[in-house]
């Protein structure tokens, strides 16, 4: 496709703008980032990041940190070379609570995030979700699928303004020429999640360690498969240095039923927990397996971290924060 902005390529040390640079996702990127040598300009409003997430980077000569939400014009005297979007408010419960927020930030903050790209000459990565595929019909999901999303149910909210924000990055590579990538990430846990954030591996996990009843919605038929964040980080970072404009699927394609994720919770924390159901949420995906072809042969990717390994990761950092 067409390449025509002034794209500049990093001379020196490169600079990498992170939009939602506070949140789970968006700081431990940065961490990558700048163990790999970028000057790192993290964005939040801290709607949904945390201060805590970044708190250890005080200090870091490559670092610099902009509390500002991200659907006001971004104004940087720098030069950029990277532009990775990762603002959003990205749980359930989040979206459902913050649902014009969750629609801004994936269109007007977009918009802006996408011209900050264009004006620096910089490379744009889009953090776009497996939700785009709505409840699939398609199973495991292949980027060709596209979707099945209620527009208007509760999480319409969070899924079309997605769908809208990779709609807006297609348009901007196209006619002006980006470079833009496309990353849809599935579900994804690990240290810096918020304890309440209503997803499912902090709702059972403080659980489990408090031998709190573990909160199975619906039968626990549904399935989803987890990917532990240092994996995903490293996949996205892949794709952004990659040549490749089409969508990617990032995500671990093993495969499990809430019921026998509850059950893996209670023993790795060796809980005394009960399961108890409550009611499915409406729209919830009744199946979500990412397939990783793409991922595979275009970025040479596979996930490493066992999900027993990365689980213990996870309940040491929850243990401390209980
Ligand atoms: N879930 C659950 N109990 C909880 C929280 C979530 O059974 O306390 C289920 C939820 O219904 C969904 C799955 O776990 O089927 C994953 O939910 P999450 O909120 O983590 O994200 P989603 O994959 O739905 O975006």
């Amino acid at each position: 496709m067409a390449t025509r902005n002034k794209r500049k390529q990093p001379v020196g040390q490169p600079v990498s703008v992170v939009t939602g640079g506070a949140g789970f996702l968006g700081s431990h990127l940065t961490d990558l980032l700048l163990q790999r040598g970028h000057r790192v300009i993290a964005i939040d409003n801290f709607v949904t990041g945390s201060v805590e997430n970044i708190d250890h980077l005080a200090g870091n000569p490559n670092f610099k940190f902009i509390q500002q939400d991200v659907t006001e014009f971004i104004f940087l005297h720098e030069p950029v070379n990277y532009v990775w979007h990762f603002a959003s408010p990205a749980s359930p419960i989040d979206y459902l609570e913050l649902p014009i927020q969750t629609l801004k930030v994936g269109s007007l903050g977009t918009h802006k995030a996408l011209g900050l790209a264009r004006t620096k000459g910089a490379r744009f990565l889009l953090a776009s979700t497996s939700e785009i595929y709505g409840d699939p019909l398609m199973h495991p999901q292949t980027e060709e699928y596209w979707g099945n999303v209620n527009t208007i149910g509760p999480r319409g909210c969070y899924d079309e303004s997605k769908r809208f924000a990779e709609a807006l990055a297609m348009a901007y590579h196209r006619e002006h020429g980006i470079e833009t990538r496309i990353v849809r990430i599935f579900n994804t846990y690990g240290p810096r999640m918020r304890l309440k954030d209503g997803r499912v591996v902090p709702a059972f996990v403080s659980q489990a360690l408090k031998n709190k009843p573990i909160t199975v919605f619906g039968t626990g038929q549904q399935t989803r498969s987890f990917c532990f964040c240092s994996d995903l980080i490293e996949g996205i970072y892949r794709l952004m240095m990659s040549s490749h404009s089409e969508p990617v699927n990032i995500g671990n394609p093993q495969e499990m039923t809430m019921l026998q994720f509850a059950e893996e919770i209670i023993r790795a924390t060796g809980s005394k927990s009960k399961i108890v159901h409550k009611p499915l949420p409406q729209d919830d995906p009744k199946q979500r397996r990412p397939d990783i072809t793409r991922a595979r042969s275009w970025l040479k990717w596979d996930p490493k971290v066992s999900l027993g390994e990365g689980l213990e990761k996870t309940i040491a950092y929850f243990r401390q924060k209980i």
